[in-house]
């Protein structure tokens, strides 16, 4: 496979899928650039090298349509003072090919959102799934994606996809213009690159212990990842809502608690499935229970299976707390995805904080530590942790179905799958 370290990009034109779709203000001013800061490192790399960028993204949920408040012109300026060159803007993604002809060395070129155009995604618009005509339609919208895809193709001698965070779509400018070059020029970025090297770590060259923590706010979202990752980890922390639908599958009083009664037996099998593959299962035993759902509500802690009526568990009790970090401290390998509690209420963070300082601990004492899926990542900002943990990913989805073990499209087209 083609590496962006072995590439000279020295004279050629790379055509970049980047994930820019950063967060506006109401005055389209950006209030998080991780994302624009995440691409540098690959942008700068080709542009040092004497070559010419042509980076592509989406912007929100424009649905194929021209939507001015998702347009990426909003982001010209910032991207140009990062990256230290003056970025010229392509209002028309598919008519962009005289502005990426005109290119020189070291220059950059910003095409529009590419979802004002339905190709990217390519799902036939304005039509019901259910209407016959939909499969007519559907097929049309494939060869026009790869039409589309082949027009971005013809801007650039090369293609680099740094978009970890679309990475398990198949869109046009994510996987389908891979297929208009040939496996010397398309490459991953250095983001994906870093996420990829990350979920190898925990997925394949692990170093034992290993302990996962699985929390959220329900058992059924995470079920995919849960039993993939009963075959590899040594301990699980399955913690936040869910402790509710195992609780009650135990027999256990809830009260208001969040709880999947349709998941009972799921709750069961996947304590079963610990039990015969030597996994060590830890649920939280105990809860701060609350008779609102408000940071300020009465609360009191109890076992999580004896909560009274009116009370739901929104955290992780003291005897759960101390649990956690008793199976994550000594780990080599930690993967943390959904808080222990309703973190977003400051009365409720303990759960979420143990395990947040139990992590930081480990990873001082040599772990690999990946935290990923938005709000774990929200979590560890919120305690200002983000420097004591190895890795942060950068994708939501992408990360989960990754860590689940499907192949990423993204990947695949690159590597050729
Ligand atoms: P998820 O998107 O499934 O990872 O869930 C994240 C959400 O779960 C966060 O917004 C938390 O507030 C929520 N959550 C965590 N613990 C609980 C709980 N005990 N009751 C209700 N929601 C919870």
């Amino acid at each position: 496979m083609q590496t962006i370290d072995n590439f000279n990009f020295a004279g050629k034109k790379a055509i970049v899928r980047v994930d820019f779709n950063v967060p506006l203000d109401e005055n389209g001013k950006i209030t998080d650039d991780t994302r624009i800061r995440g691409a540098l490192p690959t942008l700068k790399k080709i542009l040092a090298d004497g070559g010419s960028v042509i980076i592509m993204s989406h912007m929100g949920k424009p649905k194929g349509k021209v939507n001015a408040k998702f347009s990426l012109s909003q982001i010209v300026d910032a991207v140009s003072e990062k990256l230290g060159v003056a970025v010229k803007f392509a209002p028309d993604c598919a008519k962009a090919a005289d502005a990426a002809a005109a290119l020189q060395p070291g220059e950059a070129l910003l095409l529009e959102n590419l979802r004002f155009y339905p190709e990217e995604e390519g799902k036939p618009v304005g039509i019901d799934k259910e209407d016959p005509a939909y499969e007519e339609a559907k097929k049309a919208m494939k060869a026009s994606q790869k039409e589309f895809a082949k027009t971005l193709a013809g801007y650039a001698d090369c293609y680099v996809n740094d978009a970890f965070g679309t990475a398990h779509r198949k869109h046009a400018s994510t996987a389908v213009i891979a297929d208009y070059f040939d496996a010397d020029h398309k490459m991953l970025g250095y983001l994906m690159e870093k996420e990829v090297t990350a979920v190898d770590n925990i997925l394949s060259n692990i170093k034992r212990p290993f302990t996962a923590i699985m929390g959220g706010s329900k058992v059924s979202t995470k079920i995919g990842i849960i039993e993939n990752l009963m075959d590899k980890v040594d301990n699980l922390i399955l913690c936040g809502g869910m402790t509710y639908t195992f609780a009650k599958a135990m027999g256990g009083e809830v009260g208001q608690s969040i709880c999947e009664n349709d998941k009972l037996d799921l709750a069961l099998s996947i304590m079963e499935q610990a039990k015969a593959k030597g996994v060590n299962l830890v649920l939280a035993t105990d809860c701060v229970a609350g008779d609102d759902f408000k940071n300020d509500c009465n609360t009191m802690i109890c076992p999580s299976g004896e909560i009274p009526a009116g009370f739901e568990g929104l955290d992780a009790g003291p005897e759960s707390r101390k649990a956690f970090a008793a199976a994550i401290e000594p780990a080599k390998t930690i993967l943390w995805n959904g808080p222990a509690g309703v973190f977003e209420m400051d009365n409720f963070t303990a759960g979420s904080r143990a395990i947040a300082e139990a992590i930081a601990k480990a990873t001082a004492n040599g772990a690999f530590s990946l935290i990923g899926g938005g709000d774990s990542v929200a979590c560890i900002n919120k305690f200002g942790m983000a420097d004591q943990v190895s890795y942060i990913s950068t994708g939501g989805g992408a990360l989960l179905e990754a860590i689940e073990g499907k192949v990423l499209p993204g990947i695949a087209a690159i590597k050729g799958e």
